[in-house]
C-alpha cells in the first residue's frame, strides 16, 4: 500500500487559487519559518501563514502572496513566465558545470622549511629532493590542464613551499603561456607561499607574468610564530616583510592572505581581524582546520570542536559587522561565499560549497609525482595513505580516463545533496555543499551521516545566523548585499 495519497490529491487546479512549486522549510525561531526553493530563493513566514499556504488557503491579498509568487514558491493564473524564469535561474546556478575545470593546482614540491604542527599537506623536510616535481611530469601536467573545456584557467602553485622549486614554476608558466598562444584561454597564475624565500628576482618574474601571491597569516606575531615554526622563529617577520615587498612590486591588490584557526586562536579573533585591517586587507577568511595531514597526527584538528569554532566565528563576524557600520568596508570571505548563494542567482564556485561537489569539476590537483587528485583535500588524504580520490597519473593515464574514473564519478553521484538523506529535505540545501572528501575522511563514507557531521552542524549554524542577522537588521541586509556586489 502506498504511503502517499494519489497525485491528484496534491495537484489543485489553478482555478482554486495557486499551485505550490517545490520548496523546503524549517523553523528558524519560535513560530517563524524559513522557506527555500531549488534555486536558493528564500523567505520567512509565520507558522500561521505557512499553514495557510500549504493548505491552499492563502488569499491573494495577503502581503506574503506576491513575494511567494515573485520568488517562485507558488504559481497562479497570472504567472505566465514563472516556470521559464525558474528554469533560467536553475540553468544560471549550474552554469559552471559544462565549463569544468578552471582551477589547476600544481604541487611542485612537498618540501618546506617551516614545520607547522597543523600542516594539512604532510610536508617533507627541505632537503628531500625526491619530493620535487620533475620537468617531464610538469610538461605532461600542463598538457592535461589544457584538455579542460573551461575558458578560464587558473594555475596555482602549491607545496610544501613551492618557492623551493622555483625552477619548476618558471618552466610551467613558460610552457602554459606558449600553449595559450593558440588556446586563447583567460590564463592566470597564483603562487601560494609563506613568503620566507621571496626575493627580487622571483617578484620581477611574477610582475612580468602577472602572477598573484597568496600567503598565510594567522594573526599577531606571537600567535603566527607559535602556529608556524621555522628555523629562526621568524615566520611572522618574514611574512610581513614579504607582503610589503610583494605589494610594492606587484600592486596592493595582487597579494592575498589566509589564516587558519588553531586552539590558540580561539580567544583572539578581534586581534586577528585587527591585524588584517592594520595591513590594509579588504577582508579575512576565518578558516577552520581540516581533518588531514599533521593536523590529525599532532591532534591539532581535535583540539576544538564545531561549537567552539562557531563561537570564535560569530564573535568575529559580529565585530566585522560593527566595523562596516562604522563606515569601513571589510568582509568575511566565507560568509560572502554563502551570501552569494543566498542573494544572487550565481554559484561562487567554492569547492566546499558546491553541489554537485566541486571535486574534479572546480579543481584538479597535480601532485609532485604526477598523481592527479580530485581536490586539494584529496591529495592531503593521500599523503596519509588513503588514495580513495586518486584519479590517475599524468604519465600513464589519458584525460578521459581521469575525468571518467570511478574514483571521481562515484563520489560525485553518491554525494549529490538533492538526493541524499537529510540534505534532500534540508531547507539550507541550496546554500550548502556535498563535501564527499571530508565525509569520507571523517566517517569513511562519501555521503556521511549528517547528524554526526561537523561540516553540517557548522554550516547549518552559519546559514541560520546570516538569515537571522538580515531579518533583524535592515542595515545588515544592505551591507551583505553590498558584499556580494548587489
Ligand atoms: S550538510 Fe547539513 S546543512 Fe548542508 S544540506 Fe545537508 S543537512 Fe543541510
Amino acid at each position: 500500500m502506498s504511503k502517499f495519497q494519489p497525485l491528484a490529491y496534491y495537484e489543485k487546479p489553478l482555478e482554486a487559487g495557486y499551485k505550490l512549486l517545490p520548496f523546503n522549510f524549517t523553523e528558524l525561531a519560535a513560530d517563524e519559518y524559513v522557506l527555500t526553493n531549488l534555486v536558493g530563493e528564500h523567505l520567512l513566514l509565520q507558522r500561521k501563514t505557512l499553514n495557510q499556504l500549504v493548505r491552499h488557503q492563502l488569499h491573494s491579498n495577503d502581503p506574503a502572496f506576491n513575494e511567494l509568487k515573485s520568488k517562485h514558491f507558488i504559481l497562479d493564473k497570472g504567472s505566465n513566465v514563472a516556470l521559464d524564469l525558474l528554469a533560467l535561474k536553475t540553468r544560471t546556478k549550474y552554469q559552471q558545470l559544462p565549463e569544468f575545470t578552471s582551477l589547476h593546482m600544481f604541487v611542485v614540491t612537498l618540501r618546506c622549511e617551516h614545520s607547522c604542527p597543523y600542516c594539512q599537506v604532510s610536508r617533507q623536510s627541505d632537503d628531500r629532493l625526491t619530493f620535487d616535481m620533475s620537468p617531464e611530469t610538469a610538461e605532461k601536467a600542463v598538457e592535461m590542464v589544457f584538455k579542460s573545456p573551461s575558458k578560464t584557467i587558473k594555475i596555482e602553485f602549491q607545496g610544501g613551499e613551492p618557492l623551493l622549486n622555483f625552477e619548476r614554476i618558471v618552466q610551467i608558466v613558460s610552457s602554459a603561456l606558449i600553449r595559450n598562444e593558440t588556446e586563447k584561454r583567460q590564463l592566470q597564475f597564483v603562487i601560494a607561499t609563506n613568503l620566507a624565500l621571496i626575493n627580487e628576482e622571483i617578484l620581477q618574474f611574477c610582475k612580468k607574468h602577472e602572477i598573484l601571491i597568496s600567503t598565510s597569516l594567522d594573526g599577531p606575531a606571537d600567535l603566527h610564530n607559535k602556529n608556524r615554526p621555522r628555523p629562526g622563529g621568524n615566520s611572522y617577520e618574514l611574512a610581513i616583510k614579504g607582503i610589503a615587498q610583494s605589494r610594492e612590486v606587484l600592486g596592493h591588490d595582487n597579494v592575498g592572505a589566509l589564516m587558519t584557526t588553531t586552539l590558540a586562536s580561539l580567544p583572539r579573533v578581534i586581534e586577528i581581524i585587527d591585524q588584517y585591517r592594520d595591513l590594509e586587507f579588504d577582508g579575512i577568511f576565518l578558516r577552520t582546520l581540516s581533518p588531514y595531514g599533521f593536523a590529525i597526527k599532532t591532534k591539532f584538528f581535535a583540539a576544538y570542536n564545531a561549537e567552539e569554532w562557531l563561537k570564535f566565528y560569530f564573535q568575529g563576524l559580529d565585530y566585522i559587522i560593527e566595523i562596516n557600520k562604522r563606515g569601513t568596508h571589510f568582509v568575511e570571505y566565507y560568509a560572502t561565499t554563502i551570501l552569494t548563494k543566498m542573494l544572487t542567482p550565481f554559484s561562487p564556485g567554492y569547492v566546499d560549497l558546491m553541489n554537485p561537489s566541486g571535486i574534479g569539476i572546480a579543481a584538479l590537483i597535480y601532485n609532485y609525482d604526477g598523481d592527479i587528485y580530485a581536490s586539494d583535500e584529496a591529495r592531503m588524504l593521500a599523503e596519509m595513505g588513503d588514495k580513495k580520490f586518486r584519479l590517475g597519473n599524468v604519465l600513464s593515464d589519458t584525460y578521459k580516463e581521469i575525468m571518467l574514473s570511478d574514483n571521481l564519478l562515484d563520489p560525485l553521484e553518491k554525494s549529490f545533496t538533492a538526493s541524499v538523506p537529510m540534505c534532500s529535505d534540508c531547507a539550507f540545501e541550496p546554500f550548502c555543499g556535498a563535501e564527499p572528501v571530508y565525509h569520507h575522511a571523517t566517517q569513511g563514507d562519501c555521503v556521511g551521516r549528517k547528524p554526526d557531521s561537523e561540516f553540517c552542524s557548522r554550516n547549518m549554524a552559519i546559514f541560520r545566523f546570516l538569515i537571522k542577522r538580515m531579518k533583524d537588521d535592515p542595515e545588515v541586509k544592505l551591507m551583505f548585499q553590498r558584499w556580494v556586489g548587489r
